[in-house]
């Protein structure tokens, strides 16, 4: 039996390929796709937008349609639209898979709200190799003693709006854990001018941006004498639809709950 996902936001960056994903998938179809009302891709046909000859599914605008027809939404758009859409999957008892990054702490109250409704898988990235690595940092952090300064650097292409990356702070925070700590009392997100010497236990946090670059990120434990790197590299976005695809297929039909990649992939912290 085939799964019925939904795309909103479907004419991003990220939209786009989550189409393409469930278009070439195996027991997936696209159930449709919703973008902005007023903005330049509503209403054009969803296949012509991807390049590949019309589809006949055209882009529509109306969420709560999309979230009719779907047993799965995935959502990478921008916080504001997410939590509506949290308030539909709910409603309707959707899954939902989310991939928007810079949400607040209300943003968060309301998917923790509809997940008691409905599965919502939350991500900050959906990449295997960076899930691995988040399991990876809080074991490492949890050997290793506070001499090992913490610090971690991302790099992304130069539309990205929030900073450090939802998935910096996803590090940080497994960081944190394996040292027993809250990251909130331990970051620090940026430095400029006479910051003074770094102090012990803080988790450094360090922003690039420019070109294309799709997502870099490094977490540093650095000791006096020695450094260890723990590097991911994501060379395609692609990575993010497949694993929010894989997501979507696991959430239909499971309990009401916020799931993470973690709870996905059978990853244990
Ligand atoms: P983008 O700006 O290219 O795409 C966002 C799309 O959402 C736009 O087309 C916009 O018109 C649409 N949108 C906004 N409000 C909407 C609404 N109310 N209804 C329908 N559509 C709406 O951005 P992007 O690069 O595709 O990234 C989108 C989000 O996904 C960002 O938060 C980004 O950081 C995040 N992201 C997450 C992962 C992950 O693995 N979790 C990976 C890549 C990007």
């Amino acid at each position: 039996m085939s799964i019925r996902i939904g795309i909103v936001g479907c004419a991003g960056r990220m939209g786009q390929m989550l189409m393409t994903e469930v278009l070439n998938g195996e027991s997936v179809s696209l159930s449709g796709g919703t973008e902005r009302a007023g903005g330049p891709a509503a209403g054009k046909d969803i296949g012509e937008l991807l390049g590949r000859g019309a589809l006949g599914l055209a882009i529509g605008t109306d969420a709560r349609a999309l979230f009719q027809i779907s047993d799965a939404v995935i959502d990478f758009t921008a916080p504001a639209a997410t939590v509506a859409h949290a308030g539909l999957a709910a409603e309707l008892g959707k899954a939902l898979i989310v991939g928007t990054t810079g949400l607040k702490a209300e943003h968060e109250t309301v998917l923790r709200e509809a997940a008691t409704n409905t599965a919502v898988v939350y991500a900050p990235n959906f990449s295997v190799g960076v899930n691995l690595l988040i399991s990876l940092v809080e074991k490492v952090s949890a050997i290793l003693d506070p001499s090992y300064d913490i610090e971690i650097v991302e790099m992304h292409h130069r539309h990205k709006v929030d900073a450090p990356s939802g998935t910096a702070l996803g590090l940080g925070r497994a960081a944190a854990a394996g040292r027993q700590v809250a990251l909130n009392d331990v970051a620090v997100r940026q430095r400029d001018g006479i910051v003074g010497p770094r102090k012990s236990g803080e988790i450094g946090f360090a922003t690039l941006r420019g070109g294309d670059v799709v997502g870099d990120h490094t977490v540093m434990f650095a000791a006096e004498g020695e450094r260890i790197e723990l590097t991911h590299k994501a060379q395609s976005r692609a990575v993010f639809s497949k694993g929010a695809v894989r997501a979507a297929r696991w959430a239909v039909g499971r309990q009401p709950g916020l799931y993470t990649m973690f709870d996905v992939l059978g990853l244990k912290a």
